[in-house]
């Protein structure tokens, strides 16, 4: 039924909502702890563009006649939590850290676009144009977002994280791993 799918289409819209501004107050976190400059400069980015975001959903509840209310996407709350927890295991600030973050923010960019890939077949299915529209923009912020840290990590990150490696006397140095984190911790060399 038609307004079956409106009600799950708004209860969606809820969950993007709650699920946006934890991850917004967890980049907000983040930057702090972020090293590498072009890295910085994405996250900052991305932080602008998920206020932008927040908006949008916003709009799109409203053109829905709906209101946040208090759900909480709880899985947003344990990427965001897990993320934290995993910087935390890595005090010192430098590539390895790095590397936790741009692992971390991967996995939110993915659920995001997991969600929004959702939002936008259900807005799609009931008629809701411009709904559809609003959450397509967001999703190809998200999109851009999950390129831009697989390139940072593979041009800037991952090799310095290799080079500091080898000055204690560890890895080769080598193929650029094929996902863009490859992997949260240090890797020891065979
Ligand atoms: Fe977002
Ligand atoms: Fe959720
Ligand atoms: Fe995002």
């Amino acid at each position: 039924m038609k307004s079956e799918v409106r009600e799950l289409l708004t209860e969606q819209l809820k969950d993007a909502y709650s699920a946006e501004k934890q991850a917004l107050r967890c980049m907000q976190r983040t930057l702090r702890k972020a090293s590498n400059a072009t890295l910085r400069e994405g996250i900052q980015l991305h932080i602008e563009q998920t206020q932008v975001q927040i908006e949008r959903v916003e709009q799109a509840m409203e053109k829905m006649s709906v209101r946040p209310g208090r759900k909480i996407c709880e899985a947003m709350r344990g990427l965001v939590e897990e993320a934290q927890h995993e910087m935390e295991e890595h005090e010192e600030k430098g590539a390895i850290l790095d590397l936790v973050i741009v692992a971390g923010m991967q996995r939110i960019e993915h659920y995001e676009i997991a969600a929004y890939g959702t939002d936008i077949a259900l807005a799609q299915a009931v008629g809701e144009e411009e709904v559809a529209a609003l959450l397509t923009e967001t999703l190809e912020e998200e999109k851009q977002t999950d390129l831009k840290l697989t390139e940072v990590t593979q041009t800037s990150i991952m090799p310095e994280a290799l080079a500091g490696e080898e000055e204690e006397g560890g890895a080769e140095s080598g193929g650029t791993p094929r996902g863009a984190s490859g992997g949260s911790r240090r890797k020891k060399a065979a």
